[in-house]
């Protein structure tokens, strides 16, 4: 049995348990009860990757996605203080929330 809990996210249950899992791929992120963005792959891109009207934002915000670390499909995206991320004017992977923050560059 499972119920969506957003887009492209849902909550399951099992004989093991409750978790979250990609609606998509049916990949396990993690218990129902965890932060399931711990588990996503982040990417962060200029503003302008969400369209040219964000280019006010440049240098200032970064566009934050977090997919599915199994088929990518894009679970949230947020925009985010781009000085969390110092020297980050490029598109890249950063490890999950926590981790350290290893920036692509
Ligand atoms: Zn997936």
């Amino acid at each position: 049995m499972s119920h969506p809990l957003r887009e492209n996210l849902e909550i399951y249950e099992d004989a093991s348990g409750t978790g979250i899992r990609c609606a998509r791929c049916f990949h396990v992120l993690c218990p129902a009860t965890a932060d399931w963005k711990g588990a996503c792959v982040r990417k962060l891109a200029p503003p302008t990757k969400a369209g040219p009207l964000m280019a006010d934002l440049v240098g200032h915000f970064l566009l934050e996605r977090f997919c599915c670390p199994s088929c990518g499909v894009l679970f949230h995206s947020d925009f985010v203080d781009a000085a969390l991320h110092p020297g980050k004017t490029t598109e890249g992977t950063v490890g999950p929330p926590g981790s350290g923050n290893q920036a692509v560059r």
